[in-house]
């Protein structure tokens, strides 16, 4: 299975096992297949009563604990880029509990994406033709902030009616020349993201962001444009599949109507609500199917994380029946 024969491609990313995380619960098995030992914490379990508890995953790729940003990138987003500058649209997303590696990942995805994209561009032979345009926007409490423009108030997000994508009113969009010059800007962005400094990691965890990059080429019938996505999602601890509903006020409403789509798309829904939040508004093109989309869930490798370790495992596999 590669991407360009799925409509969502799911792997899993395993972070580096830390000394206060407790004992390895994670084992990669394969490149696809990585094993949980799912039992109470007993160091003398027998072994036969383990290897009941134990559960395998299969996804369509497996990123152990040594990994390189390379390899992720080579195998989840350099196809999609590739699609970006063919006219397609593709999305990646980042999900996984809070300290699990997801931003980490998504940077050297950025990085590599817009390096890649500029490369190509310029050695194309008429890199002129070309136009790249970036907006870089973080949801938070189902507010839009533009993290290339920090000091606007909230945007607002309209239905253009017809079947279009909704419009980010006022969004900024910014004409990108090099990959350097983008690097600027994410960086810019990335300041923004944590600018409130007694409430940095709530809010950067709490938030998604999600830039967007377009590139235009004139053709001879007119222009051409690919579009790709790179979604870090706010933390999954507080929104598993089950979200628990009484959490009221807690729950991350983006992220959980992200899960209910997810849930409705894999049992194969005729019908898949968009509307309960920005998050599923602005990427209904993305989840509904019309463009290649990758999913990295992350996880740590230490039993500490037993809990939200299993609800990722278990969101991710729902998500490969897609
Ligand atoms: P998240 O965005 O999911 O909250 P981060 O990406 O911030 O998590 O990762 C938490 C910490 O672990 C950071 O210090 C990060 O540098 C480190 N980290 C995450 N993934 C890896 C990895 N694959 N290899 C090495 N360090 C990692
Ligand atoms: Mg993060």
């Amino acid at each position: 299975r590669t991407i360009t024969e799925e409509k969502l491609m799911v792997a899993v990313r395993v972070r580096p096992l830390r000394v206060d995380e407790g004992p390895r619960i994670i084992h990669v098995i394969s490149d696809k297949m990585l094993v949980l030992e799912d039992e109470a914490d007993n160091r003398r379990d027998i072994l036969r009563h383990r290897r009941i508890n134990d559960k395998h995953y299969v996804y369509d790729r497996v990123f152990g604990e040594d990994s390189t940003q390379e390899e992720v990138y080579d195998t989840v987003c350099g196809p999609l880029v590739t699609d970006t500058l063919k006219g397609f649209a593709g999305a990646v997303f980042a999900y996984g509990a809070t300290g699990a590696g997801k931003t980490h990942t998504m940077t050297g995805l950025m990085t590599r994406a817009l390096n890649h994209l500029f490369t190509s561009i310029n050695e194309s032979g008429h890199p002129t033709t070309y136009e790249v345009k970036m907006s870089y926007i973080e949801i938070y409490n189902e507010n839009i902030r533009d993290l290339l423009n920090p000091s606007a108030g909230p945007l607002e997000l309209r239905d253009e009616g017809g079947t279009g994508a909704p419009v980010v009113a006022g969004l900024s969009e910014v004409r990108a020349n090099s990959a350097g010059h983008v690097a600027e800007l994410l960086a810019r962005g990335d300041r923004a993201r944590t600018a409130e400094p007694t409430h940095a990691n709530q809010h950067s965890s709490r938030g998604h962001a999600l830039l967007s990059v377009s590139v235009s080429k004139q053709v001879e019938a007119g222009v051409q444009r690919g579009r790709l996505f790179l979604i870090d999602l706010a933390g999954s601890e507080r929104a598993g599949l089950r979200a628990r509903r009484l959490e009221g006020a807690h729950i991350n409403r983006s992220l959980l109507a992200l899960g209910n789509c997810i849930m409705a798309l894999s049992g194969g829904a005729r019908y898949v609500n968009y509307r309960d939040s920005k998050l599923t508004r602005l990427l209904r093109e993305v989840l509904g199917g019309r463009c290649r989309t990758a999913m990295v869930a992350h996880v740590s490798a230490g039993g500490n994380h037993r809990d939200t370790t299993r609800s990722t495992l278990h969101y991710a596999q729902r998500a490969s029946s897609i």
